[in-house]
């Protein structure tokens, strides 16, 4: 059994949608395929804004005729005339509206507000590409993932209860054996108690990786729109290569420092069970993608890049001249865990302690006011961390090209470099 996991951006139009279809169409085989689907194009984004007190009540309505116009509008574009799909889709609007109505806009209530409304998204998109599929003579089962993906209730971020989903989804298997496909959402799943959790934007990958380990599938390919998995991103890095075969430890490293090709998450379920992952493109489909897997080199061996905006170095002193050991780490770190903050990268001396994180305004307010009522607290803006796996000198230059670097680390394998935007 394959898993095939189709994003946003190949299903958003009409004709992405045929393009997807005809990929998998193509990859019928006995054993029936798992598709796992994101939401079509941009979705997530716009949901986000339906989250109740996100957004005044004129920019909602407008935004939720969006939703509406642009899911009709694919449906009626790929299947003209099927009036069964728009009542699916009327169906799936109302349950967005009445919830919408019956939620309380409270900050506490933020996280399971967001769940509830955003899953629908994925809902959308695999109702509508099943009754495509359906529409095209192709034997698909579409399954509600928030009754075999089996969460905690840690809302926008469920944790795996990997008993209670292999439980769920072997009982799926065995029910299914005259289906070609069997269709489901990424991203989200669902409490034991039946409400609906997400795994984290982007999560659908991860998705696609828990129903790989619980079926001990051959494969899972993630089609995507670039080629493969390139050693830097297109939008910062002129001249990319293609790397054909990644071994596992190697994309965990590299999604650890931030590389968005794969969520991170996605590696570990797959390596556990020796289940290769293959990155190929839904714009040339027949060429043949990347491959994370059990390898004991990179092909070819060529200087990774991650590059990471938006980063902020705040430096942290103690206001007493004593030194910054263990007691104060403690106590900067049971901050950072409690504001929820990662650090990307840190540096310690005698009388200071370092940290580059994400410039993210809520939560960075809240940190320094919190460090400061503590320590002495100096801070840069407006960052770029750059991580080099396999560099050399003449790379390292060429990346940073006069820019003052406030602060380096290098390791055998990785440099990394803070150094202002571009
Ligand atoms: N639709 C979700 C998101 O945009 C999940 C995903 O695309 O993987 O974050
Ligand atoms: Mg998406």
């Amino acid at each position: 059994m394959k898993v095939f996991k189709f994003g946003g951006a190949s299903v958003n139009s009409a004709d992405a949608v045929r393009n997807m279809a005809q990929i998998v169409q193509k990859h019928l085989e006995t054993e029936p395929l798992v598709v796992v689907v994101s939401a079509m194009g941009k979705t997530t984004n716009l949901l986000e804004k339906l989250v109740p007190g996100s957004s005044d009540s004129s920019t909602m309505h407008e935004l939720r005729q969006q939703l509406e116009d642009y899911h009709r509008n694919i449906a009626s574009e790929l299947m003209s005339g099927d009036n069964k799909i728009q009542e699916k889709i009327t169906a799936l609007l109302s349950q967005i509206d009445i919830m919408s109505a019956q939620l309380k806009p409270a900050v506490d209530n933020y996280n399971y507000n967001y769940d509830q409304v955003v899953s629908f998204g994925e809902l959308l998109s695999t109702t509508i590409i099943a009754h495509y599929l359906d529409h095209l003579g192709i034997r698909a089962q579409w399954i509600d993932a928030r009754q075999v993906i089996i969460t905690d209730d840690h809302y926008r971020e469920g944790h795996v209860d990997w008993m209670a989903t292999q439980k769920a989804i072997h009982s799926l298997r065995q029910s299914n054996n005259q289906v070609q496909v069997i269709l489901t959402q990424g991203f989200i799943g669902g409490t034991s108690q039946h409400f609906t959790t997400t795994l984290g934007r982007e999560g659908s990958d991860y998705s696609a990786a828990i129903l790989a380990y619980c079926l001990d599938a051959e494969s899972v390919t993630i089609w995507k729109d670039v080629p493969g998995f390139l050693n830097a991103d297109p939008k910062f890095f002129a001249d990319t290569v293609k790397i054909s075969q990644i071994p596992y430890n190697e994309a965990i490293e590299l999604a650890y420092y931030g590389a968005s090709v794969i969520h991170p998450k996605t590696v570990k379920p797959i390596q556990n069970k020796n289940i290769p992952l293959y990155i190929r493109s839904f714009i040339t489909p027949d060429d043949e993608g990347s491959s994370i897997g059990d390898y004991k080199t990179l092909v070819p061996e060529t200087p990774l890049y991650i590059f990471k905006n938006n980063q902020i170095l705040l430096s942290i002193l103690p206001r007493d001249y004593s030194f910054i050991a263990e007691d104060n780490l403690q106590v900067i770190f049971g901050l950072l865990n409690e504001v929820g903050i990662r650090v990307n990268l840190m540096q310690n001396s005698a009388l200071s302690f370092s940290i580059c994180v994400d410039n993210n305004p809520q939560r960075i307010g809240i940190l320094i006011e919190r460090l400061k009522s503590l320590f002495r607290v100096r801070y840069n803006e407006n960052l770029q961390l750059v991580t080099i796996r396999y560099y050399n000198q003449q790379v390292i230059d060429s990346i940073v090209a006069g820019r003052p670097i406030l602060l380096e680390q290098r390791s055998r394998s990785t440099e990394q470099l803070i150094v202002p935007c571009r």
